[in-house]
C-alpha cells in the first residue's frame, strides 16, 4: 500500500492525519509531498491536504482522512462525529478567519471566542473528550489548536483563562504519537500556520459574518416581504415551546376507523410497482415522504391512517414475469414480501401494507368499474394498437420495441412508451420496424374498443362527494 500526503507547509490540518496514522493499529509509512495549491494537478479536488491512497483514491476532507486512519468505535460514532462536524464547520473556519487572512471582523472573532468556551466547558474534568481513550476527535481538535496555543503571543491572549483547554492539550503532547508528528511535520506556530489552513482548504466565509462582509444589494421588493415583527415574536414564541408541553400522542390502534368529530387523516403513499427491488430512491420519493407526513399527523393526535401496498396489476408485473419465467403470480408474491421486509426495515409507519391483488381490492375495483359503466359515466372508443399475430395478442406499450421516431435519435431498441436512447417518450405505434418483445415478429396496426372515464362528467359529482363526506376536506395529490 502506498499513502501519499500532499500538503503546503505549516498547515495543521496535515498534523491531524499523521497523528492518527499514528494511533493506527495498522500504522503506515506515509510519504509527505510539500506542494502549493496550484501545484495540485494529479488529486482533482482544490484543496489541502489530500491524502493519496495507492494512486487511486484520494480524501482531501482531512476530517475524513483522519478517520480512515483512526475510524470512530462504534459506541462512540455519535459523539465524535458531532465533534468533528464542529471542528469541520466551527473551529477550523474561525481560527483560519481570524488569524488567517486579512478580513477583520469583531463578529467572527466572537464566535471564534465563544467556540472556544465552549471547548473549555466540554473538557470540564476530562482527560478526553469523549470517552476514556484518545480519539479521532481529540486528534483533529488539537491539531487545529496547536498553531494558537504553541504561539505565545496569541496562547496568552485566547487561552489564559480556559485551562481546561491547555491542561488537556498537554496531556495529550506527553503522548508519543503526538510528539512525534510534530516532530515529523516541522510547523511554524501563529499566523503564518493558520494563514497555510486558510489557504489550503478554502472555507466558505463564516455565516457569522455574512452582514459585513458579503452584502447583496437589496431590492425594495425585499424589504416589502421581509418578516415583520409579529411573525419574529411568534416563530420565537413557537420555537421557546417544550415539547413537554405538548399533549401526549395517543396511541396507535390495530384498526383505524374514521372518528366524528375527529379530524380524520387518510395518507396513501403512491404505490409502488411489485416488479423490482425497492431502492432508496423508492423510498424517498414513495413510502417515507409520506411516512413523515403521517408521523406528524399522528404527532398532532389527528385520526390518522396511513396505507399503501404493492401494484400489481399491469404490464409490469407481465414484463418481469416473461424476464423471470415465473408465473405473474409467484412473480407478485415474491417481490410483495421483499418490499414488505424493506419498508418494515425501513420502519415505515404503514397502519396497513396490502397488495392490490386480494379478493377485497379486486371486488372494489370491478364494483367501481361497474357502477361507473351502468351510470354512463364509461365510453369506447376504437384506437388503433399494435397486435402480434404469433402471440395472438394486442401488444401493451412496453411489449414492443423498435427504432426510436425521435427526430436526430437513432436507438435500434427503443421502448413502446420509452426510449432509453434520447430518454423521450414515444408513441409505440410511431416506432420504426416494431417488432414483438415476446417473440420478435412483426406486429400488426389493428383497431381495438377501450373503455374510457368521462372524466369531465363526472367531475362535478366528485366534487359534491367531497363536499358531503368531509366538509372543507380536499384530496391532495403527491406526485
Ligand atoms: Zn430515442
Ligand atoms: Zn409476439
Amino acid at each position: 500500500m502506498t499513502i501519499k500526503l500532499y500538503t503546503n507547509q505549516n498547515n495543521p490540518a496535515t498534523l491531524k492525519l499523521i497523528i492518527a496514522n499514528n494511533f493506527s493499529s495498522s500504522k503506515v509509512k506515509i510519504d509527505i509531498e510539500i506542494v502549493n495549491l496550484q501545484d495540485l494537478k494529479t488529486c482533482g479536488a482544490k484543496h489541502l491536504p489530500v491524502l493519496e491512497i495507492n494512486n487511486e483514491q484520494s480524501i482531501f476532507m482531512s476530517n475524513a482522512a483522519a478517520c480512515y486512519f483512526l475510524p470512530p468505535s462504534e459506541n462512540n460514532s455519535f459523539a465524535i462525529n458531532e465533534l468533528l462536524e464542529w471542528e469541520a464547520t466551527v473551529l477550523s473556519p474561525h481560527l483560519a478567519y481570524v488569524f488567517g487572512c486579512s478580513i477583520k471582523n469583531e463578529k467572527i472573532k466572537n464566535t471564534l471566542l465563544s467556540a472556544l468556551n465552549k471547548l473549555n466547558t466540554t473538557l470540564e474534568n476530562k482527560y478526553f473528550l469523549v470517552g476514556d481513550t484518545v480519539t479521532v476527535a481529540d486528534i483533529v481538535i488539537w491539531s487545529s489548536l496547536y498553531p494558537l496555543i504553541k504561539s505565545t503571543e496569541l496562547s496568552k491572549e485566547y487561552l489564559s483563562v480556559l485551562t481546561n483547554i491547555s491542561g488537556w492539550f498537554l496531556k495529550l503532547y506527553d503522548q508519543g504519537q503526538f510528539k512525534d508528528a510534530v516532530a515529523e511535520f516541522r510547523m511554524e506556530t501563529g499566523q503564518t500556520s493558520y494563514n497555510a489552513l486558510f489557504i489550503g482548504a478554502r472555507y466558505f466565509t463564516p455565516a457569522s459574518s455574512g452582514d459585513t462582509v458579503i452584502k447583496e444589494k437589496e431590492s425594495p421588493q425585499h424589504h416589502a416581504e421581509a418578516v415583520n415583527s409579529s411573525e419574529v415574536l411568534a416563530a420565537k414564541k413557537a420555537w421557546q415551546k417544550d415539547f413537554r408541553t405538548l399533549p401526549k400522542p395517543k396511541g396507535r390502534t390495530n384498526v383505524v376507523l374514521p372518528g366524528v368529530g375527529e379530524k380524520n387523516v387518510l395518507i396513501t403513499s403512491a404505490l409502488p410497482y411489485v416488479n423490482n427491488v425497492p431502492h432508496l430512491g423508492n423510498i424517498i420519493g414513495c413510502v417515507l415522504s409520506a411516512d413523515v407526513f403521517a408521523r406528524f399527523s399522528r404527532l398532532c393526535n389527528y385520526n390518522t391512517l396511513y396505507i399503501s401496498g404493492t401494484d400489481e396489476y399491469g404490464t409490469a408485473t407481465e414484463t418481469k414475469a416473461l424476464e423471470e419465467g415465473l408465473s405473474c403470480q409467484a412473480i407478485c408474491d415474491k417481490y410483495f414480501s421483499i418490499h414488505n421486509d424493506i419498508y418494515k426495515w425501513f420502519n415505515i409507519s404503514f397502519d396497513y401494507f396490502g397488495r392490490t391483488s386480494t379478493p377485497q381490492q379486486t371486488e372494489l375495483c370491478q364494483d367501481l368499474f361497474l357502477q361507473l359503466n351502468n351510470n354512463g359515466f364509461m365510453f369506447t372508443q376504437s384506437i388503433e394498437q399494435l397486435h402480434c399475430e404469433q402471440c395472438d395478442r394486442y401488444l401493451a406499450d412496453r411489449f414492443v420495441e423498435g427504432g426510436c421516431p425521435n427526430v436526430g435519435c437513432n436507438y435500434e431498441d427503443a421502448r413502446g412508451d420509452q426510449c432509453d436512447g434520447c430518454g423521450k417518450l414515444v408513441n409505440a405505434v410511431e416506432l420504426k420496424n416494431p417488432r414483438c418483445k415476446i417473440c420478435s415478429s412483426k406486429p400488426k396496426l389493428r383497431t381495438s374498443n377501450q373503455f374510457f372515464i368521462d372524466l369531465p362528467k363526472l367531475e362535478p359529482l366528485l366534487h359534491h362527494w367531497m363536499k358531503i363526506s368531509s366538509p372543507g376536506g380536499r384530496i391532495t395529490r403527491k406526485s
